[in-house]
């Protein structure tokens, strides 16, 4: 919960943390959904297929699709009974060991999510519009440490891609999470590169990008880039690519915009938000947004 990826040493890595291959019900063989981020510009990928027992609980192993400039980081998308709907949980993990075990006849989807977390996973809540998830689905699941803001697939293919209220609502009651934008590509069609994270380390290397992301030192986007996000004094200063709305936004209605035809650059006054949390969006011509995680600032005069 803080702006610390936009002024911590090290560069941005861009990466998808979501995605299927023909292990579990995507169409591409992991080799090929590696290739296709590699040759797109990605920095990594998390190759992340349906963990149940049908596909035989994969982690898949992508080592050798790394190249020099290219990583990836172990994980899975995990399920067990059963959300507010009756359903399986979709529970992202990423930087799961290799070995980790097959979901036990009795654990639930929130067990499942605390043996993830417990080995060192990054753990988030997948596609919370899309699964119709409560507010007491998010309370039931503590470990995680971030909600997915945008999942590309689930916009496309009903419009039901944005995680901004499951968020926003939990970080009402206190909680510290953090917003990733992810593909869950399939590629039965054209579904990927749509959403991603880019994340600020000295290394990309897995251990590295996945200390990164439990941090909190990255922001998500569907395009725009944000090179500068830094307090100083009572205002946000924000840079970055051509943008016609950069907005802060916070608990209730509280939100605060500039509105411009392609700006760079912007000072959001942030007394609104004294005392309590906010975050980023920064917005372009073509509808595209880029978030930064939330921040907490302290009081007025704090
Ligand atoms: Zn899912
Ligand atoms: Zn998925």
């Amino acid at each position: 919960m803080s702006l610390d990826a936009f002024q911590r040493s090290g560069r941005f890595f861009r990466g998808n943390l979501h995605t299927h291959s023909n292990i579990s019900d995507g169409a591409l063989a992991p080799e090929a959904v590696c290739a296709h981020y590699r040759e797109a510009g990605y920095d990594f990928i998390a190759l992340t297929d349906h963990f149940i027992k049908r596909y035989g609980y994969p982690v898949a192993d992508t080592r050798r699709f790394r190249t020099n400039r290219f990583t990836t980081i172990p994980g899975a998308e995990l399920h067990a009974p059963a959300n507010s709907q009756g359903e399986v949980w979709h529970i992202l993990s990423v930087g799961l060991p290799e070995d980790f075990a097959p979901t036990g006849e009795e654990e639930t989807g929130v067990d499942l999510a605390r043996r993830a977390a417990d080995a060192g996973a990054f753990v988030a809540i997948a596609h919370p519009q899309w699964s119709s998830l409560t507010v007491e689905d998010g309370r039931a699941l503590p470990m995680a440490h971030a909600v997915e803001i945008y999942n590309h697939g689930c916009a496309l293919e009903c419009a039901r891609g944005d995680g901004a209220v499951l968020l926003d609502t939990l970080l009402n009651e206190g909680r510290s999470l953090t917003a990733i934008a992810t593909d869950d590509a399939h590629f039965r069609y054209d579904d990927a590169c749509g959403g991603w994270v880019m994340v600020k380390a000295d290394e990309n290397e897995p251990g590295a990008l996945l200390a990164a992301l439990k941090d909190g030192h990255f922001y998500a986007s569907q395009g725009p880039m944000i090179h500068a996000a830094e307090i100083s004094g009572d205002a946000l200063h924000v840079e970055c690519t051509p943008a016609v709305n950069i907005a802060v936004v916070g608990r209730g209605s509280r939100a605060v915009h500039i509105r411009r035809q392609q700006a760079t650059r912007a000072e959001i006054p942030l007394e609104r938000f004294a005392g309590d949390w906010f975050r980023l969006v920064v917005t372009d011509a073509g509808g595209r947004s880029a978030w930064s995680n939330p921040v907490r600032l302290p009081p007025a005069g704090g």
